[in-house]
């Protein structure tokens, strides 16, 4: 069957597409992908997306606006897209081994967190080395621990932490911090945590699971090791594009390039959210870019039939 729209993910951006593309009465069908939900599940509270002035949980805020999309009539299905062709109309979109054909679509894959891309990253990982601390944190009560990045989500990955650790070290390679300053006076009042700057992460130690690891000091090149049961990088995200490549222009770190009303190179596919977005990145302002993506499809499904 020839769907109307189809959405690839199912984040703040795809689930705001859903939810106006479908009062659109447009029946979009979303593949929400094995992780729907996208980076908010991976968070504790948020308190930051209006409308909520106690906050509300990462995964409670996502599951509502599922719900919501549901209420209008969005399908979705929680398998990933593995293949577009966006050289035939309809639209073909593979996802495992089923086929949707679609007259638009709209991409809202969002972003995964980055690795440092050294070795003992990938041979430890999930044996002490993680990027998501609200989901293994609580292995490590009474432990100590390290966090890298110098971010918001760093800082928020850090204080989280000392809920289960006894000592969290944030590792960052400067001496100033890219979070905002609320995060950051969080942190430095935090006694569990502790701070380590103008530092790399030269080797994840560790035979098995982590023990440890090896610093180098930017400014002196001096080596220095770290005792930690448990590493987390919080060093930002790279957009989730890859099955797009060749058939949809990228800038060169892989964004989707996009301009204001969401229109790609390719008439009829939009896109939106962290996936285009590499300065604002927020929930909410992905689920705008969702929005006005439905509606530019939406225009567009108008402007073809
Ligand atoms: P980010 O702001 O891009 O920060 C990434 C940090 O990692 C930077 O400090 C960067 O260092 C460091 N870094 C990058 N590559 C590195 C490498 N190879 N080795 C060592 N360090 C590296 O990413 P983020 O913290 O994930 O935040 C992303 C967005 O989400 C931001 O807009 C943030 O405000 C938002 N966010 C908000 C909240 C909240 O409001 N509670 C929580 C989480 C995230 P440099 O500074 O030296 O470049």
């Amino acid at each position: 069957m020839e769907q109307n729209i189809v959405i690839i993910g199912g984040g703040p951006a795809g689930y705001t597409a859903a939810i106006y593309s479908a009062r659109a009465i447009l029946e979009p069908l979303v593949l929400a992908g094995y992780s729907s939900g996208g980076q908010l599940m991976t968070t504790t509270e948020v308190e930051n997306y209006p409308g909520f002035p106690q906050g509300i949980l990462g995964p409670d805020l996502m599951d509502n606006m599922k719900v919501q999309a549901e209420r209008f009539g969005a399908k979705i299905i929680y398998k990933d897209a593995t293949k577009v062709d966006f050289s035939k109309k309809p639209f073909e979109i593979t996802y495992e081994d089923e086929m949707a054909k679609a007259k638009a679509v709209i991409i809202a894959t969002g972003a995964g967190p980055k690795k440092l891309g050294i070795e003992s990253e990938k041979r430890l990982w999930g044996r002490g080395v993680s990027s998501c601390a609200t989901c293994d944190g609580a292995f490590y009560k009474g432990k100590e621990v390290a966090v890298v990045g110098g971010g918001d989500s760093a800082m928020e990955e850090a204080i989280f932490l000392t809920r289960f650790a006894n000592k969290v070290t944030l590792i960052h390679r400067r001496e100033q911090f890219r979070a905002s300053k609320i995060m950051i006076e969080r942190a430095k009042k935090n006694p569990k945590i502790a701070f380590a700057l103008n530092k790399t992460v030269a080797e994840i130690q560790g035979d098995g699971k982590v023990t440890g690891l090896a610093l180098q000091d930017v400014k002196t090149g001096k080596s220095s090791n770290l005792k930690a049961d448990g590493f987390f990088l919080a060093i930002g995200h790279i957009p989730t594009s890859d099955i797009f490549k060749g058939q949809i222009d990228r800038d060169a770190e892989g964004y989707i390039l996009a301009n204001a009303k969401t229109e790609t190179n390719v008439p009829g596919v939009f896109a939106c959210g962290d996936v285009v977005d590499h300065r604002f990145r927020q929930a909410v302002t992905a689920a705008g870019m969702g929005c006005m993506a439905a509606i530019s499809a939406e225009k567009y499904l108008e402007s073809i039939s």
